[in-house]
């Protein structure tokens, strides 16, 4: 038989397959592609370099052996790093690392600069008066990673915090930016990564703090006079983490000096971790200097947890607590709380409330009207996703070629009934829905608004489409 780099890399596969999880196999292996074969060095195609960085950490041993099974004692494997989709604005680029060299290079060590111990230096933590040296890391160690659970909306996020925990300084994410909306857990990731480090480096000056708390020091310090110290402070340490960077909008001269800040520790080797609501390029306000740093590293996105994760979060945390529930109300309340893993958290715990004061046995009737209470309260919005969703599996279409240029009649019709359930459903600007749907400009959407509009008074069958969708969409 032809041996080819495809069939080498079946057989690595199929042995593989049978050694680990299969969602790990899922998520590192699959999207490899195997490119050549010369000799015994069969080269892989690899998304990122994060990715190589993860097969190497966490693989390497796996990869070998199935590799020598199938070439030999002298086998050789190559990663080529072809990033498709890059998280930023870097440009794609080729890498190959050949995993034999790059075996026998230590753990970079990284020059860090002596300690200036100057007794002058002063700590925006210091309430005058005390005098406290050492720096502490205002970490909350109740959240940390064995308390978040992992499901697709999150695995990028924590796997990518967690492979800085084990090197911080030592990764390509530097800096790291988590985002995504409210009660998704960035905080919770932001506080884990630093309690793992603290945890495996204690040597390591780690700090967390709210970008608003951060500019309140500075504020501070500039009418004290003490500017040059806050910088100096904030230089001296080695893993800063800065959670709600949003809150930076529109504050040029905190800006200004998180800048400098933010190079000297990059330059130096430091981790910076960041989180924030939105994606880099949806940030109002922000220096462009400091924007195009933030994406140096790898933003990674918190999306809405699946329903499969909501119920594992809901029963952990019961778990935790000591207390029982029947499962269907726990299904009943994770299905209904959708968007925010806080009110999820709410909700469950309101719910004991109820039922330890009232003494009454938790039902599904006390779960609907506590879920009432935390829908209305909240004002649910479907999301712009969501309505994509809904809109495609109604049509049978994936949810990219609901999104695709094409002109096709029934693909054009659902992608203009998206456009106009997001205007209906979510308080979202059409300029903003064009683009998350497909990358359409406001024009686009305003027509499809038009459009459905119309054939709505005139087509039975689309009038049918609109209202089942509303129908669904409205549950
Ligand atoms: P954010 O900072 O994004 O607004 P938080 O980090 O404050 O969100 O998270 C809100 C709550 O949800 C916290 O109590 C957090 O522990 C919990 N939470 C969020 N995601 C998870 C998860 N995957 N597993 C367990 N708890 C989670
Ligand atoms: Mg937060």
């Amino acid at each position: 038989m032809n041996v080819t780099a495809q069939s080498v890399w079946d057989n690595c596969l199929s042995f593989i397959k049978d050694n680990i999880q299969p969602q790990a196999y899922k998520t590192w292996f699959e999207p490899i592609k195997p490119v050549k074969l010369t000799n015994k060095a069969l080269s892989i195609q690899v998304p990122s370099k994060f990715f190589y960085e993860w097969l190497e950490e966490h693989y390497v041993k796996l990869l070998k052996v199935a590799l020598v099974k199938e070439l030999g004692n002298n086998a050789r494997l190559v990663y080529i790093i072809k990033m498709e989709n890059t998280y930023g604005n870097k440009k794609p680029f080729t890498e190959k690392i050949p995993s034999a060299n790059r075996s026998n290079v230590k753990a970079q060590e990284i020059d860090v600069p002596i300690k200036n111990k100057s007794p002058e230096l002063k700590n925006p933590f210091i309430i005058p008066g005390i005098r406290n040296v050492k720096i502490e890391s205002q970490l909350n160690p109740n959240y940390n990673f064995d308390n978040f659970l992992e499901g697709d909306s999150n695995r990028l996020a924590r796997s990518a915090g967690m492979a800085v925990a084990n090197k911080p300084g030592g990764t390509s994410f530097n800096p790291l930016l988590i985002f995504g909306g409210v009660g998704l857990g960035k905080t919770h990731i932001a506080h884990a990564i630093g309690v793992e480090i603290k945890d495996k480096y204690p040597e390591k000056t780690v700090l967390y703090i709210s970008a608003e708390k951060f500019t309140q020091q500075y504020i501070e310090s500039v009418k004290k006079n003490t500017r040059n110290d806050f910088i100096h402070f904030y230089q001296l340490i080695d893993v800063l983490i800065i959670d709600d960077v949003q809150f930076f909008s529109g504050k040029s001269g905190t800006q200004d000096v998180f800048f400098h800040i933010f190079n000297h520790l990059h330059q130096n080797g430091k981790q910076v971790i960041l989180t924030s609501d939105k994606a880099p390029v949806d940030m109002q306000d922000i220096e462009q200097r400091l924007l195009s740093r933030f994406k140096w590293g790898l933003s990674a996105e918190l999306q809405t947890p699946d329903f499969e994760t909501r119920v594992s979060i809901v029963k952990n945390k019961l778990y935790r607590d000591g207390v029982e529930m029947p499962n269907d109300i726990i299904e009943y309340v994770a299905k209904n709380i959708k968007s925010n893993v806080r009110e999820l958290e709410g909700a469950i715990i309101s719910l004991i409330a109820q039922s330890s004061f009232n003494k009454k046995e938790v039902t599904i009737d006390l779960a609907k009207q506590v879920v009432e209470k935390f829908v209305k309260n909240t004002k649910r919005e479907v999301s712009i996703d969501y309505i994509q969703k809904v809109v495609s599996d109604y049509f049978q279409m994936d949810v990219s070629t609901l999104q695709s240029k094409t002109r096709k009649r029934h693909i054009v019709q659902a992608r203009q009934l998206a456009m106009f359930f997001a205007k209906k459903f979510t308080k979202a600007s059409l300029a903003s829905i064009g683009s998350q749907i497909g990358k359409r400009d406001h024009a686009t959407v305003l027509h499809a608004c038009k459009t459905v509009d119309n054939l709505s008074s005139t087509d039975k069958q689309f009038r049918k489409y609109v209202e089942d969708l509303t129908k669904k969409l409205s549950l």
